[in-house]
């Protein structure tokens, strides 16, 4: 029995090499790049694992040997899994080739059911994740148990649930710690991503500052020669037209500023369907001239908390994008509805679509696929969502099209959506 549980305890600590060894070389890169030195380890491991199996029954070996083998096909690649699987056969067959054809057998229908489960298996949540490894485990132990039944020896078999158990209970370990060590790489990723953001949004909001100065020496000078007696009726004109250009691009450079500065745009009560109404109206001769229909289904009396001005530019943000990507014409839907404590917003188009390399992309600044592209329209929009404490879902399909759905969470105190109806602004079209 201690010479069981010491093998046990072993077998552990050469297990423990795994998630140690995920923590040291993922610091240094993202997920792929982390492939061959990991996977080198986890065929020590296995080596290990083989060299000194637990003993059971004095005539029965066990060791760990599906761990690495799990770890393989689920945190580097199936190709990966392949690799360990042939480094474990051969080994087998170096150590007990009376077992090898077994090991082959059951190993080849292993890596065929982790094959087709490693795609699934990324998309799983970590509870999810832990059914899948104890799912593959739990035929393993029962196919052994029956086997130590048909031979005869069940005084044994005590010791084979004790071992199976541990197996699964370090597996379950390993793919913690490994769930946990992704999860923070991801966290300051997106902290690294959060300070080149701040850096940019801190120049363009002193930029946009510094470019207010001249102006308003512009504007001064504009209004002196306004009072001017002897002008012609034309140059009146053509100063007051000045004038009133100048105003504009002040207050555009004031929405910049409030939207650049994180923390002082103020809140307050919007109608979400009239904003939305404002924008599709607003976009629609954009959208003409590339033959692009805007057609919108607005739910009336949607009303969210925030900043009038960046939900404006959230939506001319993502139409933008939509119309952009039908060079060549299409329908763009543009549709709000209330959900139970959300309103609903889909942007919908036909257009290039996004493949799965770029998407990963998307949101990171000056990251654009257009020749004169800024980059920085998804960046804002996603800051825009997140201070209004929503959130969003992109689906995409190349060459079909995209639909960006938004859910912001409603306004409190929502009296207005008392006798909620369908608004159909496209001509041609009601809906009720
Ligand atoms: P920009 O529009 O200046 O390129 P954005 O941040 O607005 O910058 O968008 C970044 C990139 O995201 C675009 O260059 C484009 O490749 C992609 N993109 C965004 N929206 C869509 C869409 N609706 N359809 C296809 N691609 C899109
Ligand atoms: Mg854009």
């Amino acid at each position: 029995m201690y010479d069981f549980i010491a093998d046990l305890i072993l077998h552990f600590l050469i297990m423990m090499m795994i998630p140690f060894a995920h923590k040291l070389i993922s610091r240094r890169g993202v997920r792929m790049r982390i492939a061959s030195p990991f996977l080198s380890v986890l065929i020590l491991v296995l080596f290990l694992t083989i060299t000194f199996p637990v003993e059971i029954a004095g005539s029965q070996f066990f060791d760990f040997k599906f761990i690495p083998v799990f770890v393989a096909f689920f945190y580097i690649s199936p190709l990966s899994g392949f690799l360990t699987i042939s480094v474990l056969v051969t080994l087998k067959g170096f150590f007990s080739p009376g077992d090898m054809w077994i090991t082959l057998i059951n190993y080849s229908i292993i890596s065929a059911l982790f094959f087709l489960a490693s795609k699934f298996y990324q998309k799983c949540t970590f509870r999810q994740k832990l059914s899948v490894a104890v799912l593959f485990y739990l035929p393993i132990t029962i196919t052994r148990y029956v086997i130590f039944l048909q031979e005869d020896i069940n005084e044994e078999a005590v010791y084979l649930l004790l071992f199976s158990a541990s197996s699964i209970v370090t597996l379950s370990m390993i793919i913690y710690l490994i769930e946990m060590n992704l999860h923070q790489e991801k966290v300051m990723q997106k902290l690294r991503n959060a300070d080149k953001y701040n850096a940019i949004s801190q120049l363009a909001a002193s930029v946009a500052h510094e470019i207010r100065n001249p102006m308003t020496t512009v504007r001064g000078f504009l209004q002196l020669l306004k009072n001017e007696k002897n002008l012609t009726e034309d140059q009146k004109k053509f100063i007051k037209i000045s004038l009133e250009e100048l105003d504009r691009t002040n207050l555009i450079i004031s929405d910049f500023l409030s939207l650049a500065r994180p923390d002082s745009p103020v809140s307050s009560k919007v109608s979400l369907s009239e904003v939305l109404v404002e924008v599709a109206e607003f976009m629609r001769p954009f959208g003409l001239m590339t033959k692009v229909e805007i057609r919108t289904t607005i739910y009336e009396g949607l009303f969210i908390n925030g900043n009038q001005n960046e939900i404006k530019q959230l939506f001319i943000n993502l139409i933008k994008n939509s119309v952009e990507a039908m060079p060549n014409g299409g329908l763009l839907e543009v549709s709000a509805f209330k959900n139970d404590t959300s309103a609903d917003i889909h942007i919908k188009d036909e257009g290039v679509g996004i493949s799965k390399d770029i998407l990963q992309m998307l949101g990171q600044p000056y990251y654009s696929t257009k020749t004169k592209g800024t980059g920085l329209g998804l960046m804002i929009s996603f800051d825009i969502i997140n201070r209004l404490k929503g959130n969003y879902i992109i689906e995409s399909a190349e060459n079909k099209g995209t639909t960006f759905t938004i859910k912001l969470p409603l306004y409190i105190s929502s009296e207005e959506i008392q006798h909620p109806s369908f608004q159909n602004l496209s001509k041609g079209q009601h809906n009720n």
